[in-house]
Order: C-alpha cells, then structure tokens, then sequence
C-alpha cells in the first residue's frame, strides 16, 4: 500500500512542475496551530531534526510544503530547495538558516506571502509525506508587529485548508480546547471533523486524567481521532550535534516513559493514542487514504487540464511541434541559408562599387582642395576667357606647374590609405549585411542569439582586418609611383565622373535651396551673399572679424550667407567643369592636364579594381567560410540544453509554444503514471477482496 503516497508525492512534483493550475491539488496535511502550540516541535519530532525558523519574533511568513522522501538503504540525510537550485544540504541547521532568510524577505508591508516554499528532505527515517507546514495563528498582534498580519495569516490559512488537504490541528494540553484557534478553524470548513486530526500537545504539561480526558473530547469529535504527544524533547539545545535519528528517537523515549508511568490513563486498555510515533504511523495511514480516494477525482482534473492544453496547442499551434532545440537548429539554418544567398549576391562587383563609391567621395576633396577651392580666377585650365589668367601658366602638357598640380593630387588619392579604407568600407558592409539579414530571421527577437551573431562576425573580420589592410595597400604600392590610364579606362572615368559631378551639383543645388528655406526666402538669402559677396571683394569694410552683426545681419545669418555663396560658388564651378569635360578639350588621355577630373576619377577606379583582387581573397572567401562555422561554434552543439532552452524563450511567441507543449506533455505523464496507479490500486483491492 505504502507505494501509492511516494508515488502520488512524485507525481506532485511533477505537477509543481506544470504550474499556473490551480485545480491541479493532490491531498496534503496542512499543519495549523497558534503560536507556540508547539506546532514546529511537532514537525521537527517527525522529521528528526530542527530545521525550523526559531527565535522570539520569528513568525512563519511563508507556507513551507515539506516533503518527506524515505530513502530506506541509503545512510544519507538531506535537504532541497528546488525553487532556489539548493541541492543536499545535509546540514540541517544550514536549512534553518535558509527558512529563517526567506522568512526575513518577506517585507513587513506585505506581512505574510502566499508563496510557498518548497523543501524536500530525503532521509532514511522518515515516511513518505507532504505536509505543509502554515504561520502560526496569533492572539494579539505584538509590538512591533503590523497590525493586518493576524488577518493575513488567517486568510493564509483558510487557503490551505480547504479539501482534499487534510488538516493537523495542534492544540496544547494546557490550553482550554475552547480555545484552540486550530480546532475553531477546522471546524469551519471541516464541521463534521472528517478530514482534521487532532493532536494535542504538552502533554506533560497537564494532569494525566485531565490529559486523557482532552483525547476522549466529545466536545469537539473528530472522525480521525485526537493523537496526544510530549514532542519536547528533554535536551533542547545541543540536538543538532547529536546522530541522525536522535531527535525521533529521544523524544519517542521521553514520551514513552512519560506515558508508560500512567498506565490507567494512558495504557492500552484506556482508549486513547499517544506518542509520535502513533502520530507518524497515523498520518502516512491517512495520507494515503486521502491520496486512494482522490485519485479518480484528481485524474479526472488532470485529464481535463489536459485536454484543455490539446486544444490550446491544436487551435493556436495547429499541433505543430517544437522543441527549444529544433526551433535553434531550423532557425539557425534559416539563417545560414540566407548568408549563403547573400554571399552569392555580395562579390567582387559589389565591393568594387563600394569602394568606388567611397573613393568618389575622397577624389571631390581633393578635386575642391586642389583645383576649385582657389579664387576663381585660377582657374584657367578650362577657361576659354584668356583675360583671366593673365598671371597663371597655360595648362598645357607642359606647363610645370598643372603637371605638379596633378601629380600632387594622384599622390593624394594613393596615398590615403586605401588598404585601410577599402577593408573598412567593405567589413563595415558585411556587418550591416549581417545585421539586416539578422533583422530577418528568426533571431530578429533573441537578444542573445543576435548578440551572438554579430560578435561571430565581428571576431572574423577583426582577426582579418590587419592584415587586409597590408595586403591590399602593398598590392597598389606600385601606383604611387605611376599611374597609366589606357583610352578605353579614360573614357569610362570620362563618363563615370560627370555622372560624380553632376551629383554633387545636385547636392549642391539642394542644399542651397534647404539654407534659403532655413532663413526665411530666396530674398533674404540673396540679401545676405551680396553682402558677403562684397565683403570678400573688400568693397565693405567689415570691423572686427566680420562675423557677427555685420551688416545688420546676425551671426548665425551671416554663417549662412557664407554657406550659401561656398554653395553657389562650387555649383557654378562644377557646371563649368561639367562643360570642360563634355568638351572636345577632355576626349583623350593626352589632354589630362586639362582634365584632372578624369584622370583621378580613371585612376581611383583602378585602384578600387585591384584592391577588391585581394579583397576577395584576403577577407570575403575567408569570411564566407569562416562565419557558418563560427555560427556553429556559438549557437550550435556547444550551448547546453538549459542555454538552448532559455534562448528560445527568448520569443514570447516561442516561450508560448514550448509552454504549452512542455504542459501538455508533462499532464500525458502525470496521467500515465496515475493510470497505472489505478490499476494497482483495483489490483491490490481484488487480491484483499479475494484473500
Ligand atoms: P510553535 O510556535 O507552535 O511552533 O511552538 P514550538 O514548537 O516552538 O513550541 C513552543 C514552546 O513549547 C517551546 O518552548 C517548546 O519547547 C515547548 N514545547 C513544545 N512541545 C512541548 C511539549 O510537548 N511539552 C513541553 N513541556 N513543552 C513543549
């Protein structure tokens, strides 16, 4: 018989484990009592060691569920605190002082919590139990106690003793049974006392006729009878140093001497129970009683919870299974499928164009810094006007000073490093890449996943970066020194820099236009580049540095009138350049001197083309091979089933999933396991039957 308790306990953990269902309650002792009743000496003589919270103030604030596990051939004695990850304490005083903390955590606004704590202890000389241990009832509220906390653990109470619990209601010997907070509550819910036993005790405490009479009560009938108990064992301090069974057995012999020297009152032949031991051998009777006869109700609950659980995933999941580990695994394949398509979109031509691109940029700078940044006047290389330039040599091929102005600018764009800028340019792209494709999968809601994988990416191309960078910057070297652009190069750089230009004259144009909306018109705009058109000719003396108040304008006005007339100035010398290089004057690689726009334009494409040569070696190939593998190493096997199992939750839409299936499954277990309860329970009663 005894099977059935230890098994319906296992199946409560299991159910512990199901959570959220409140209707999901196997029966359980539920000890009530007022302070000081003697209600922890009653647990402890049970369990054989104190491990209960003590002390003057110490108010049970929380619900302990106790489980008792009888490990019968093993020596060992420990405890557990599964919610907390606390495993084998086999040091009982250690547990005391987890009670006690988690006791303290409870604040005094809350007074007591419903929340229970779940402690199990595995030992050799204990049954097979669940018990629940409840806040003492109390009297008067104390000093430094909050007012509402009697109400609150009454309210407490209440909860755990409803049915199937059964309740143990301690009462003391000395105290007028009248006025047992424990039986009064009882009888409360229970008024026909068939599910409460009584125990009484401080036996000792009380005349022994006057005791015996406390447990033939008729006063206060209980169908499981009164159990009378001296669990104050007679060395109090200094137990925890004394051998494992010394508590139960210290007290089962102070009792037994206790009642054996009144025979008449408390002999086998008076008609009542006494002892703890009587007590323990009681309640794992009723215990499994209680469990026998709830087990087709509670079979019946859990197969309802089940079935609600099989609809919930069939409706809303439409049955589709998932566990933490294959929804990784897909998704991480998803996800390297879409790397893989990216890698066949993303190569040379793309690289090329980016570093193109990033060069057109470089090559404006040094366009305006070298050529169209001077008074304009200087400008005479596309000038048809020969007025102008009066003082400056014609830009003829062999004009010393338009040969020193491009060389200086070729040396310009070589020399900017273009191994760094090319290797950052194109691992920068690789990392947004990621980082969309990323936005587009699965991962999009794993925070730690995402991590993961952008730090896998990063860690390669970081390893890579020096030394593409080196690689690349050798491997164009040989065009500091010279730069040999073929006619069919400079007629692509022909058609590809109008293209830059007229871009940036676009650029130019709208900007133009944001800073007249930003001052207020066309009108005032132009009010103030006229100003700032004649103080630049010196036709207007400007006192002070001429920024601010001059002309009547304020400063931040002014900033924008030199802004606007920077703007108009580079627009109008990109129309002429865009001229120049229509002309006939730029249609030869002979005339470079004449269009250095061209010829740079010419050269930085051929720096990109090389570049990207080993670009595709040095970083992209290594890339595309290492990332997957890398993606293996950080999400893969590597990640342990917990690792797995939170990662997935990180989706709420997952975390649901899972949840659901995690319960569904975990009822199918319960009612496996209950099924084949049943049938040993129907096979044992045929066998009483029978015999
Ligand atoms: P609780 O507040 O209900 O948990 O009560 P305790 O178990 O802490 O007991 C209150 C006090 O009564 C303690 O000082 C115990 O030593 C004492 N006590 C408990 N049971 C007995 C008993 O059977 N006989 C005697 N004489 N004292 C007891």
């Amino acid at each position: 018989m005894m099977v059935l308790t230890r098994k319906m306990i296992e199946i409560r953990s299991i159910l512990q484990k199901v959570g959220q269902s409140t209707s999901l309650t196997l029966p359980s002792i539920v000890v009530i009592g007022s302070q000081s009743s003697g209600k922890s000496s009653v647990l402890e003589a049970i369990v054989g060691h104190q491990f209960l919270p003590k002390g003057l103030n110490m108010v049970t604030r929380r619900p302990i569920e106790l489980t008792l596990v009888n490990t019968a051939g093993s020596e060992e004695e420990y405890g557990e605190f599964p919610d907390l990850g606390l495993k084998r304490i086999s040091d009982f005083s250690s547990i005391q002082r987890t009670l006690t903390e988690l006791n303290m955590a409870v604040s005094d606004a809350d007074c007591v919590s419903d929340d229970p704590i779940h402690l199990t202890i595995h030992s050799p000389n204990v049954p097979d139990l669940s018990l629940i241990d409840l806040p003492g009832y109390i009297q008067v509220v104390g000093q430094n106690q909050p007012l509402e906390l009697k109400q609150k653990i009454n309210e407490l109470c209440d909860k755990y003793i409803q049915p199937p619990n059964i309740i143990l209601a301690i009462s003391a010997a000395d105290v007028d049974l009248a006025n047992s907070a424990a039986l009064r509550a009882s009888r409360r819910v229970d008024p026909r006392g068939e599910r409460t036993i009584g125990v009484i005790t401080k036996m000792d405490l009380v005349d022994p006729t006057r005791g015996a009479s406390i447990l033939n009560d008729k006063q206060y009938p209980l169908r499981l009878g009164y159990v009378g108990v001296v669990s104050k064992a007679p060395l109090a301090q200094g137990l925890f140093n004394l051998g494992p069974t010394n508590l139960t057995s210290a007290i089962a012999k102070h009792e037994k001497s206790y009642f054996s020297s009144h025979m008449l009152e408390f002999g086998p032949d008076a008609g009542v129970s006494v002892g703890t031991t009587t007590l323990r051998k009681k309640l794992m009777y009723v215990l499994e009683q209680t469990m026998s006869s709830s087990l087709q109700s509670t079979s019946n609950a859990i197969q309802q919870e089940l079935e609600e659980a099989t609809y919930e995933f069939k409706v809303q999941y439409n049955d589709r299974p998932l566990s933490a580990e294959s929804y990784l695994a897909e998704s991480l394949d998803a996800f390297k499928h879409s790397f893989k398509q990216f890698t066949e979109e993303f190569g040379r031509t793309q690289m090329r164009d980016l570093l193109k691109s990033e060069l057109d940029q470089k090559l404006l700078d040094i366009l305006a810094s070298r050529y169209w940044n001077r008074p304009i006047t200087d400008l005479s290389l596309a000038q048809p006007e020969p007025d102008h330039v009066a003082d400056l040599p014609k830009a003829e091929p062999n004009s010393v000073y338009w040969r020193r102005q491009l060389d200086v600018s070729a040396a310009s764009l070589t020399k900017l490093g273009v191994g760094r800028l090319a290797t950052t340019v194109v691992a920068a792209s690789l990392q947004s890449h990621v980082e969309k494709l990323l936005d587009e999968s699965n991962f999009a809601t794993h925070p730690f996943a995402r991590q993961a994988i952008i730090e896998a990416a990063s860690t390669i191309l970081n390893e890579r970066f020096y030394s593409t960078s080196d690689q690349v910057e050798n491997c164009i070297k040989p065009f500091k020194f010279e730069i040999d652009v073929e006619e069919r190069e400079w007629n692509q750089g022909r058609q590809h820099v109008g293209e830059v230009l007229k871009k940036e004259l676009s650029d130019c144009e709208a900007a133009l236009i944001g800073l007249e909306a930003s001052v207020g018109g066309r009108r005032k705009i132009k009010e103030v580049m006229s100003f700032v058109d004649k103080a630049r000719k010196g036709d207007i003396f400007v006192e002070g540095d001429g920024r601010s108040g001059a002309g009547g304008f304020s400063a931040s006005l002014l900033a924008k009138g030199c802004e606007a007339v920077f703007l108009r100035d580079r627009a109008d010398i990109i129309k002429m350049r865009l001229l120049a290089i229509k002309s006939n004057q730029c249609s030869s690689v002979k005339n470079k001197y004449y269009c250095p726009e061209v010829f740079l334009d010419a050269a930085a494409s051929k720096l990109a083309a090389t570049a990207v040569l080993f670009l595709n070696v040095e970083l992209l190939s290594e890339f595309y091979y290492n990332f997957p593998r890398e993606l293996d190493l950080r999400l893969g096997r590597h990640l342990s089933s917990n690792e797995v199992e939170k990662l997935a939750r990180e989706d709420p839409k997952i975390c649901r999933h899972l949840e659901v299936i995690r319960r569904k499954e975990l009822l199918e277990l319960v009612l496996e396991k209950m099924d084949s309860l049943r049938q040993l329970e129907g096979r044992d009663r045929d066998r009483m039957a029978g015999g």
